[in-house]
Formats: structure tokens, sequence, C-alpha cells
């Protein structure tokens, strides 16, 4: 469809694509099936500091509602347009059918750059997005839930302007939102927690183990910083962090808990004392045992494929690895955990926390974590299942058994009217 279009939609069709492929699926069943439900794009008049009035461009996309409701991330990024914002809706519907979610997939974005925003700034346009997308979402339409740039303040102000219309609480319109109003336990490290937890069934099959392990991350955000830490905290080195900055590398293994002190006082990780200064592009380069892109899309292509030296490349985020990046990774050593699996352990949460606020029943986080271990768990051993007796890459499996949950879901509904 002409109105979707860029590299990183085109990323996703061509996915999307070598998946109908393996499952032959028909011609019409592709069209229905890839196609996004519905898109929005909303114009955002937000008033700023110094009193002008700023136009952003903000966009929901509904990839699918065959399996109950949207679930998917908003990001706030300068990079943020339709055809983004549609592959990373149709990779969660993907990942949610994958790994067993009673969700279609979503997501959304503003374009915009956070960072040269007051908070101010930052919550009027949050709340006048949420105003201008409000007939689209409702707990069971369409959550959201923070991506790159957002966090569980712009969480905060959205599920304060839903309720506002309501004239109740609804803490279900959102996940990963602060605790004390409806967020869950452990949402805020699951992201981490599940790419430790594939990490360490890779390891397994590998006969791998965590002690001296060497880990480079690219991007200590949310995600980045917790799995640097997870990891190191189990006894791994890590080697090199970045952010959209640059990097910092130390042989001997960086200390994160100093690291992650140095970035909340100055804001990036650039400067750290005590470590040496990195590219991006040198720290993907790195030897190391486990690579995790945590960053954004599109990282890893066919110009810095050859220079990988990791065996494990753990995708923590949404799209880093392009198709022709992947054709080279198939004939090679690196065993790769596809994002849609290596990642989902931030949905799975969110469906945790979504239940939980239905419920108004709150689970210890214990209870969150074992939960999530089991669901991502299962996930990886179908995988890494199909993976083996079908002789395809990791990849394949999973968008293969994401692509035909949902593939089966549209057919037995069949077309209304
Ligand atoms: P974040 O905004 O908290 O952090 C992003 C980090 O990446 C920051 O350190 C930023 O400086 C860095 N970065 C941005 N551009 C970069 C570049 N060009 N090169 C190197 N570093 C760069 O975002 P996040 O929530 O940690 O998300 C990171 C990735 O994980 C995204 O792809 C996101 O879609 C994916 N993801 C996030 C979640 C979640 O729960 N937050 C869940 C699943 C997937």
């Amino acid at each position: 469809m002409q109105a979707y279009q860029g590299p990183t939609y085109e990323m996703a069709v061509k996915q999307f694509d070598v998946a109908a492929d393996y499952l032959e699926l028909s011609q019409e069943a592709r069209e229905r099936v890839r196609v996004p439900k519905r898109a929005v794009i909303v114009s955002v008049p937000t008033r700023m500091d110094d009193g002008r009035v700023e136009m952003f461009s903000g966009y929901r996309v509904q990839h699918n509602l065959s399996l109950g409701p949207c679930k998917g991330g908003l990001r706030y990024s300068l990079a943020v347009n339709l055809g983004e914002v549609a592959a990373l809706a149709m990779w969660m519907s993907w990942k949610c059918a994958l790994v067993g979610l009673p969700y279609g997939g979503a997501k959304g974005g503003v374009c915009c750059d956070p960072s040269q925003m007051s908070l101010a700034e930052v919550e009027r346009m949050t709340r006048r997005f949420t105003q201008e997308i409000l007939p689209l979402i409702g707990p069971e339409v369409d959550i959201m839930a923070p991506d790159l740039g957002t966090n569980e303040q712009t969480m905060a102000w959205i599920m304060d302007t839903y309720s506002m219309h309501a004239g109740h609480a609804v803490p279900e319109i959102v996940t990963g939102k602060p605790v004390t109003i409806g967020g869950s336990l452990g949402r805020r490290e699951a992201t981490g927690r599940g790419v430790f937890a594939c990490v360490q069934e890779a390891l397994g099959l590998l006969n791998l183990s965590l002690a001296d392990l060497r880990v480079v991350v690219q991007g200590f955000g949310k995600v980045g910083s917790v799995c640097a830490a997870l990891f190191r905290t189990a006894g791994a080195k890590v080697l090199a962090v970045s952010d959209v900055r640059s990097g910092v590398h130390n042989a001997g293994g960086l200390d994160i808990e100093a690291l992650q002190q140095h970035v909340n006082e100055t804001g990036s990780v650039v400067g750290f004392a005590e470590a040496e200064p990195l590219t991006n592009e040198e720290l993907l380069a790195l030897e190391c045992d486990v690579l995790i892109p945590a960053a954004i899309e599109r990282q890893i292509t066919e110009a810095n494929v050859g220079r990988l030296r990791c065996r494990i490349l753990a995708e923590a985020a949404n799209g880093p690895t392009t198709p022709g990046a992947d054709e080279r990774l198939n004939g090679s050593d690196i065993y790769v955990i596809p994002d849609v699996l290596c990642n989902a352990g931030g949905v799975i949460v969110s469906y945790f926390e979504w239940v939980q606020d239905l419920q108004n029943y709150f689970w210890s986080e214990d209870e969150v974590n074992v939960r999530l271990n089991e669901i991502i768990g299962r996930a990886y051993s179908r995988v890494h299942e199909v993976h083996t007796r079908e002789k395809i890459s990791m990849r394949l499996a999973a968008l293969s058994l994401g692509v035909r949950k949902v593939a089966e879901a549209k057919r037995l509904r069949g077309l209304f009217p």
C-alpha cells in the first residue's frame, strides 16, 4: 500500500514476504495479514515555553485486531514517520502472536526531539496527542506503552488525560506506568530480563557459560541499561556500551553501577572516567560473546555485518538487522536471537500489567518474573524446535510462528459482513 513507505517499512514487508512464502500463504491471505487495519496522522499543536505554538506530527497505526486489542509502544524521535510506525506495528503483531498474548500489534509516535524540549512542553504535547487519538484508543481497543524517547511519566500523563475524559481512573489504558498509579512491579526491567532469559537459553544450547562472558551493548536506555546491569550482576563482563552520542569501552569490564550514576548526572555515557571512548561503529565490531543492539533500527547492515565478531546476536531493539545483513548472517557462525522473540519480555509484562489493572489485583515482583520466564522460555523452545526441525533461521522460525497465527485467526473469523 502506497501510504506506508520508507526503509523500515520495506524491511518489515520483506521479512513478512519471506515468512509468507515459507508458509505458502495465498495472495489474498497475504494482503489481509500484512496491511495495517487502520492508521491515523494527527497534528499536535503545542504551546512551547517561549509562547510559540509548534505543530508536531503524531501517528498511531493499528496493525491487526483479530486476536484482541492492539498493543504497542509510543515513540518520541525525529525519525518517526508513518512507514516506521507501521513497520513497528507489524512486528508487534508477530511478537504478540508468537508468545501467545491475546493482542494485535500497534505502534505510535510523535516526530519530535524530547531532549530539546522542557518537561512541561513534553507534557503538553503528550496530553494533546492523547486527546487527538482518543476516539481510537481504549483498554479494549488499543493500549500504549513506553518505547524510544518515552517513559513511565509519559504513560502517567496519557492515563491522566484519558481518565479525565472518562471521569474516573482508567489505569488499564496504558502499561509501563508508575507502580503508584497501577503499574506492574517488574515492568521497568521486563524487556531486559526477557533478553537475559533468551541469552541464557542460547548459552545452554551453545555450551557457553555466563561466567566471564563478554557482552557488548549498543544503546543505554530503558532496555540496554537493564541488560548491561543484569549481565554484570550475573558475573559477565560488559566490555562496552554506547548511546546516541558515542560509546565507552573497558577491556576488563565496565562498572555498570558507576556508569549508570554517571549517566544520571550527565545524561550520557560519554566522558565516563573508568573507560576509553569508542564510536558506535567500533562498538559493533568489538570481539565479544554476546552483542546486544538495544537502540534503533537498521544498525547492522550489509556494509558492517562482515565486521561483527560476536558469537550471539541478541536483538533487544526492534529491527536492528537489515534483510541484506540477515542473509549474510544465515550462513555464518553467529547465532541470532531475533527481535520478535528477544525483546518480547516488555510486552509480556505489559500484558501482566493490563490483567492486574483489569482485576484490581496486584502480583509480587517474583510472581511477575517467574511468569515472564515461563512464557518467554516456552516461546524460545518453540522457535528453537522449528529452527532445528525445518532447518530454517531462528528469525524465519519466529516470524513464521507469529504470522501463521495471525493468518489463522483471520481465516477462522472470516470476512465481515
Ligand atoms: P530509550 O529511549 O530508553 O533508549 C534508547 C537508547 O539508544 C539511548 O541510550 C539512546 O541514546 C540510544 N540511541 C538512540 N539512537 C542511537 C544511535 N543512532 N546509535 C546508538 N545509540 C542510540 O529506548 P528503549 O525503550 O531502551 O528502546 C530501545 C530499543 O528497544 C528500541 O528499538 C525499542 O523499540 C526496543 N524495545 C523497547 C521496549 C521497552 O520496553 N522499552 C520493548 C521492546 C523493544
